[in-house]
């Protein structure tokens, strides 16, 4: 670690309500949360300790805000364009979310066509059993189709979240050039 390791941006995409905030706090560690919320930031940036080695996410949770500013400007979003790497969430209590999260890998592709950026989709909420209305074996084909890696969580029980953003520094690593 020192001033020239390097920072990568995460994007997190999704429809509302499918919990990327949720992850994103999970993410920044519950001490900070209180004072990120009252700076009202959406990025948060933090160091991780994958296989013995360190690397410096900065995730950013602007995708609806920029949404709403990008739709009425018809500007392509920034959000696509400035990340190093993209989680793509939905909930697996909303099919609505799912079709999104499809809609979104195809935006994204669209912009990004010629770079082999890291996408990972995410099914949130598996803790709500009884609402799913996404299997994870549909989750997991889609991922297929789409190119990406998958991973199910649920941000209420802190279930696998620790390992979606371990997952993501993998995966960005492995496109490092030189290995
Ligand atoms: P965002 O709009 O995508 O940022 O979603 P939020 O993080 O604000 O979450 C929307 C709602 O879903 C909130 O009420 C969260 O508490 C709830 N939520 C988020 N993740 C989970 C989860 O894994 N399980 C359950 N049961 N609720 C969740």
């Amino acid at each position: 670690a020192g001033a020239w390791e390097p920072l990568y941006r995460v994007v997190l995409l999704g429809d509302p309500g499918v919990g990327k905030t949720s992850l994103v706090n999970l993410f920044a560690g519950v001490q900070e949360r209180d004072l990120l919320e009252q700076r009202g930031e959406d990025t948060y940036e933090r160091t991780l300790s994958v296989d013995g080695e360190d690397t410096t996410l900065l995730v950013m949770d602007t995708w609806e805000s920029e949404k709403r500013v990008c739709s009425e400007s018809r500007l392509g979003s920034r959000c696509l364009q400035v990340g190093n790497a993209y989680v793509i969430v939905y909930s697996v209590t909303d099919r609505g979310s799912f079709e999104s999260a499809s809609e979104l890998r195809i935006q994204l592709r669209r912009h990004r066509q010629a770079e082999n950026i890291p996408i990972i989709l995410v099914g949130n909420k598996t803790d709500l059993v009884r609402c799913r209305e996404v299997s994870v074996e549909e989750g997991r084909a889609c991922a297929v189709v789409f190119d990406c890696k998958f991973i199910e969580t649920s941000a209420a029980l802190q279930h696998n979240v620790a390992e979606l953003f371990e997952g993501v520094v993998r995966q960005i690593r492995l496109r490092r050039p030189g290995g």
